[in-house]
């Protein structure tokens, strides 16, 4: 269930070590963009609270990097994996 993962904790931030953490946030020490997000769910009678992870500014940026790079690598060899 996905409630109980992000509950657990699984979804986390990946922190690095210029990574520096304001007001219980975890932000990025690159681009100094918040990397997690505080969340309350409402389940019935008791409201969860966490956080959740986030792609701050510099890892979007490498993350499109990324995809664009394994398409050209989609493109060159005709396959898919
Ligand atoms: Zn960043």
């Amino acid at each position: 269930m996905l409630i109980e993962r992000i509950a657990t904790g699984t979804l986390k931030a990946e922190s690095l070590p210029d990574d520096y953490v304001e007001d219980g946030i975890l932000y990025c020490g690159n681009c100094h963009t918040a990397k997690e997000y505080e969340y309350e769910i409402k389940a019935g009678a008791s409201v969860i609270k966490g956080k959740g992870a986030m792609v701050c500014d510099c890892e979007q940026a490498s993350l499109m990097n990324w995809k664009s790079r394994i398409r050209s690598l989609i493109l060159n060899t005709g396959k898919t994996r």
